[in-house]
């Protein structure tokens, strides 16, 4: 299945008509990768209202299309694991560029040990990196 038929299928499961709309704003965000709300406003503008990418954005949180990627005090939008490969982010503390971390099984490895010592059973986890990138780096870029 595409991962706009297994959209699909979410959808039909939760009784939410599938639309251009929803299935718009779904393809941006694959296309897009971590985006704030303006970026895929821009995106999508002018064929998606606004509003309507609004009201998508909450319905896909909902139904976990969907997380927010949170940087500093302000956030990314980005599909879930059920749409992307599970990965972890290194975000630049300067311009706010966004890197998906290289796979790391160990880490992997040693959260499950952590979730199982702890008496869970593992669902999901994130990692919050955060960094300076090398252009940032090479401006002399300093955190307050
Ligand atoms: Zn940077
Ligand atoms: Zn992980």
């Amino acid at each position: 299945m595409s991962s706009k038929q297994e959209l699909s299928a979410l959808l039909k499961k939760h009784k939410v008509s599938v639309t251009s709309a929803r299935l718009a704003v779904f393809e941006a965000l694959s296309r897009l990768g971590p985006c704030t709300f303006a970026e895929l406003n821009h995106e999508l503008s002018p064929s998606v209202n606004r509003a309507s990418i609004y009201r998508t954005i909450k319905l896909f949180e909902s139904l976990g299309v969907v997380h927010r990627l949170p940087m500093g005090w302000k956030y990314k939008l980005e599909l879930s694991d059920l749409f992307n490969k599970h990965h972890h982010h290194i975000s630049c503390a300067g311009c706010g560029q966004i890197s998906v971390a290289k796979e790391d099984r160990q880490i992997e490895r040693l959260i499950l040990d952590i979730t199982s010592g702890a008496g869970y059973e593992h669902l999901s986890h994130s990692l919050e990196i955060t960094g300076l990138c090398a252009g940032c780096q090479s401006k002399g870029y300093r955190t307050a």
